[in-house]
């Protein structure tokens, strides 16, 4: 449960949060650690006060970086839960100030304001360890366990014309804009100015995918955008398995390219700009990126500093099943340009902390990773291919997956079979034991 209270003159949020954590393992924890993405550079994040409930010992937090660990007065039995009060306050960035001036989505621009990633989350564990990987600005770090989000937000000193937009159950209350968002890695807003709202549904009805665009953009980007989320959806729940959200969120941003998030992606505004009615585009190819992820990512999460192309390899991959069903005569388009013409190289089993630039992290997991996983549908073909997939994203739904989990799903004949496509692509074609 988060309440936040947004100042919009001063760009400055402070925020009230309890986190409740339930130890699931069979030891005893003696600390509990918290990942602050925000506190990857000086000047955002100002922790405040942390306090237990029901504990009137005094516990130490120490924040470093972006892991927060808090020691327990009295250590969390396996099967008991404690909750956690946090108090803190966040000087939203301008885009394109500092390091992490490309990654927008905590940030703010004259007429968009991105609140994505900027509070304390529980951290994820494996082996027995938790899992705080150091951002950087190359790829993403997260590694977020599943959680249900409630948060309430008011607004001080915001122009007329700014809506506020989130995912999940919308209301409007005293305490302001809230959302609540089941079993989901993070929760987002965007408060926009003038956003152009249209909507469609997806999935018989079932669902409506909401696109909010500035308004300059011209009518037909944002009809494109809208058609392929709502036709990318469809498929993929078709092809990977169902869609857990009554909304999906598309937005125009002013931060490059785009970034996913739970039942909220964002598509950057240079697609919608560059967009010239013809839907062999990016604005075509990285909405569909954008809406896979929530298969990727979301439902399957996955750690994306370690193993990045578990998500981001499927996601790009993606663009291509998508326009095998929408625009099969792309298809020959979609390799010379979105993958031959970078003539990637490096493993699509590599980390983010592996390369120097953006481009060859692209290179190495987004288009090799593509390769990669064209090689394996040729090789044990489409229907055991999609199949795969789709046992994968059941076994770990609400999970974090490792590569093993992916392996793991496939037949045992059939993983033998791939074994010399995986020593052509990955580094490591023998998993770890799951
Ligand atoms: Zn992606």
């Amino acid at each position: 449960m988060i309440r936040a209270e947004l100042d919009y003159a001063l760009k400055r949020l402070g925020a009230h949060q309890h986190v409740t954590f339930r130890n699931t393992e069979e030891t005893s924890l003696d600390q509990l650690v918290l990942y602050v993405l925000p506190n990857r550079e000086p000047g955002v994040f100002h922790l405040e006060d942390v306090v237990i409930a029901e504990e009137t010992g005094t516990s130490e937090a120490i924040l470093e970086g972006a892991r927060l660990t808090v020691s327990l007065p009295t250590p969390l039995q396996p099967g008991c839960q404690v909750t956690l009060s946090l108090d803190y306050t966040v000087d939203i960035p301008r885009m394109g100030a500092g390091p992490f001036g490309r990654q927008g989505y905590l940030g703010y621009s004259d007429r968009q304001l991105n609140l994505a990633l900027w509070f304390p989350a529980v951290a994820a564990r494996a082996e027995g360890q938790w899992i705080t990987p150091v951002p950087i600005t190359v790829g993403e770090q997260t590694v977020l366990p599943a959680a249900d989000f409630d948060l309430c937000l008011a607004v001080e000193n915001l122009p007329p014309a700014m809506t506020v937009v989130g995912p999940g159950t919308a209301s409007r209350e005293s305490c302001g804009w809230r959302y609540q968002l089941a079993n989901a890695r993070e929760i987002t807003l965007s408060l926009g100015d003038n956003y152009r709202q249209t909507v469609a549904p997806a999935l018989d009805g079932t669902v409506m995918v909401e696109l909010y665009t500035f308004e300059s953009t011209p009518a037909e980007a944002a009809e494109q955008a809208l058609h392929t989320a709502v036709a990318a959806l469809n498929l993929f729940a078709d092809l990977y398995g169902s869609y857990p959200y009554d909304r999906l969120i598309i937005l125009e941003s002013d931060f490059p390219d785009g970034m996913e998030f739970s039942g909220l992606v964002y598509v950057g505004g240079e697609w919608f700009r560059s967009y010239r009615g013809d839907p062999a585009s990016y604005l075509t190819l990285i909405t569909a990126h954008e809406v896979a992820h929530q298969w990727w990512y979301h439902r399957v999460g996955n750690d994306q500093s370690r193993h990045p192309w578990l998500d981001e390899a499927l996601s790009t991959y993606s663009e291509y099943v998508f326009l095998q069903e929408s625009y099969p005569p792309l298809v020959d388009w979609w390799w010379d340009f979105r993958v031959n013409s970078f003539h990637p190289t490096g493993f699509v089993d590599s980390t983010v902390y592996e390369f120097n630039t953006v481009r060859d992290y692209i290179n190495a997991v987004y288009l090799r990773g593509a390769q990669f996983l064209h090689a394996l549908r040729q090789e044990i073909g489409t229907e055991a291919f999609f199949a795969w997939l789709q046992t994968y994203a059941t076994n770990m739904s609400g999970q974090i997956a490792a590569p093993a989990d992916l392996w793991a799903a496939l037949e045992p004949k059939l993983f033998d079979r791939t074994e010399e496509i995986r020593q052509t692509f990955l580094r490591q074609a023998q998993p770890d034991a799951p």
